[in-house]
């Protein structure tokens, strides 16, 4: 069976993300992948989620008290700035996920842009574990939408073949510019874990 594109990032996300990791959410929105990876890193494992827009604090902070996680740091500024909420400058990321687009039911001209987002990904890349995957899941239907797409796209796709796995994972008979996955992957030493 083939997977939804939410159902594919959280799959790919809980495959290679061990408990007591810290992992990133570069754009936590209404927190729902935040309140996901605190699941998947357990109560001594920690989530980064970073998002610029005060709503999206507020609603990911109600979801996590409503939930009692403690694990979770909910951070008002552009995940292009991420290393600087690093315990360590020397720690491995576990993972991480970004959403790109604009909030749901929220004002539409506060998007993702590919200046910001593309440093966010290079940042995470130099802190991401060995077999440590970045799950990005695309939306591109909104005004801005397609210029980043086609920016994060072409910067993936010229990453080292010798360094990363790169997959784009998108239904190909959808109509309405339908989100799709892009995953990095960063090789390790001999095989790639898969828990599940
Ligand atoms: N994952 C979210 C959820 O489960 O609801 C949806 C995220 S929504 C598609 C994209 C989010 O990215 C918005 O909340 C927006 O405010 C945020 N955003 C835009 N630019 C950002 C940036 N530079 N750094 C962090 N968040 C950003």
């Amino acid at each position: 069976m083939l997977h939804g594109i939410l159902h594919y990032a959280h799959y790919l996300l809980e495959s290679t993300i061990e408990k007591n990791e810290t992992v990133i959410d570069a754009t936590c929105g209404n927190g729902q992948d935040t309140l996901f990876l605190s699941n998947v890193v357990g109560k001594n494992g920690h989530v980064l989620a970073f998002d610029i827009q005060e709503q999206a604090i507020q609603t990911t902070r109600q979801l996590m008290q409503e939930n009692q996680k403690q694990n979770v740091s909910i951070i008002h500024d552009s995940h292009e700035h991420l290393e600087k909420y690093l315990p360590t400058k020397e720690m491995l990321v576990g993972g991480a996920v970004f959403n790109l687009g604009y909030l749901p039911r929220s004002d539409k001209t506060i998007i993702t842009n590919a200046n910001s987002t593309i440093m966010a990904i290079n940042k995470i890349l130099h802190f991401l574990k060995p077999n440590g995957l970045i799950v990005i899941v695309v939306y591109y239907g909104h005004e801005g939408g397609h210029e980043e797409k086609e920016a994060v796209l072409k910067h993936v796709m010229q990453l080292s073949q010798r360094s990363y796995h790169v997959l784009q994972y998108r239904f190909i008979n959808q109509r309405n510019n339908p989100p799709f996955i892009i995953a990095i992957e960063k090789k390790g030493n001999g095989f790639t874990k898969r828990k599940l």
